[in-house]
């Protein structure tokens, strides 16, 4: 089963949520768990779980070479790109990285052969283990704009072919946008992690529009730091028929053990029972055999 953890917005506890999960489910022993970071701007779940990485891939994107020797500046390849990311002006063919879809529709067209295909480096991969935990990680390289290919790629690395009967727990980048789509695309189950304000309710909404409506994922909500703020959250999911599935006061002892890089399910273990009660209601809810 495929979980994104994912929040309409930073700081709402997200990442909290999905590495205490994992710690639960992988104590208990039943299940292989792996956490994949693709929040890829700015990964820290490594930092709770303090991984071992054993592999690490630089990845990318493939972006049109030209070899001017051959080329005779005829054009074709900045005819064919859907994305204006070739142009051809006096006696140089310009290549932009950051329009580039890496489709190879220039490479396939050019007349004289001229264009070959380098990968554009984006970023990295990390693969190991905390613990019984499969981990993996993206880290984009400061300054490059695009996400998506970092967490498609990380995905396609990180998630067996065949993940039946395992926990694939994926904590996305905060927000709405492209990288948080590609992130939820193919879960089982998007689970929100908000907290009981107005803003939070602003941005869960957006989040859930995404999940739901554009991508006909089923969603449950975690209220993180409830007791913070109204009532504004629990009336929309009532409103919208998405499920409360867990609620996490706001306690010191968490923020406390939260600022030390310790999950919570480390020093409160009441929470252990209560992360693995949310993983059994998200498995029945997409009709999936519950264990543990
Ligand atoms: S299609 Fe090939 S030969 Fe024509 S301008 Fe582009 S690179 Fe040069
Ligand atoms: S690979 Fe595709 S998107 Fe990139 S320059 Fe060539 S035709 Fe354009």
């Amino acid at each position: 089963m495929i979980i994104t953890v994912a929040s309409g917005k930073g700081g709402t506890g997200k990442t909290t949520v999905a590495v205490n999960l994992g710690l639960a489910l992988a104590r208990e022993g039943q299940l292989p768990v792996h956490i994949i970071d693709c929040d890829v701007e700015e990964p820290n779940a490594a930092l709770f779980l303090h991984p071992t990485l054993k592999e690490s891939e630089e990845v990318g994107q493939l972006i049109p070479e030209v070899n001017l020797d051959l080329c005779t500046f005829c054009g074709r390849c900045a005819e064919v790109c859907q994305y204006s990311a070739i142009a051809v002006v006096a006696q140089r063919v310009l290549v932009f990285p950051e329009l580039c879809h890496g489709c190879g529709s220039c490479a396939l067209n050019c007349p004289e052969g001229a264009i070959s295909e380098k990968l554009d480096v984006m970023g990295v991969l990390e693969i190991g283990h905390a613990g019984p935990i499969a981990f993996a990680q993206g880290r984009m390289n400061v300054g490059e704009a695009m996400a998506v290919p970092i967490i498609r790629q990380l995905k396609r690395r990180a998630i067996p072919e065949d993940h039946d009967g395992r926990v694939i727990i994926l904590d996305a980048p905060p927000g709405t946008s492209c990288p948080v789509v590609e992130s939820m695309r193919g879960s089982d189950y998007v689970l929100m992690v908000t907290e009981p304000t107005p803003f939070g309710l602003h941005d869960l909404r957006l989040a859930v529009q995404v999940a739901r409506n554009e991508l006909g994922l089923p969603v449950g909500v975690v209220i993180n730091r409830e007791g913070i703020g109204d009532e504004g959250v629990d009336a929309y999911c009532e409103e919208e028929g998405i499920p409360i599935l867990m609620r996490i006061p706001l306690d010191r002892r968490i923020a406390e053990a939260y600022s030390e890089g310790i999950p919570m399910v480390e020093v409160l273990p009441e929470y252990r029972e209560a992360f693995l009660a949310l993983y059994r209601e998200i498995a029945q809810r997409v009709g999936m055999e519950v264990t543990p």
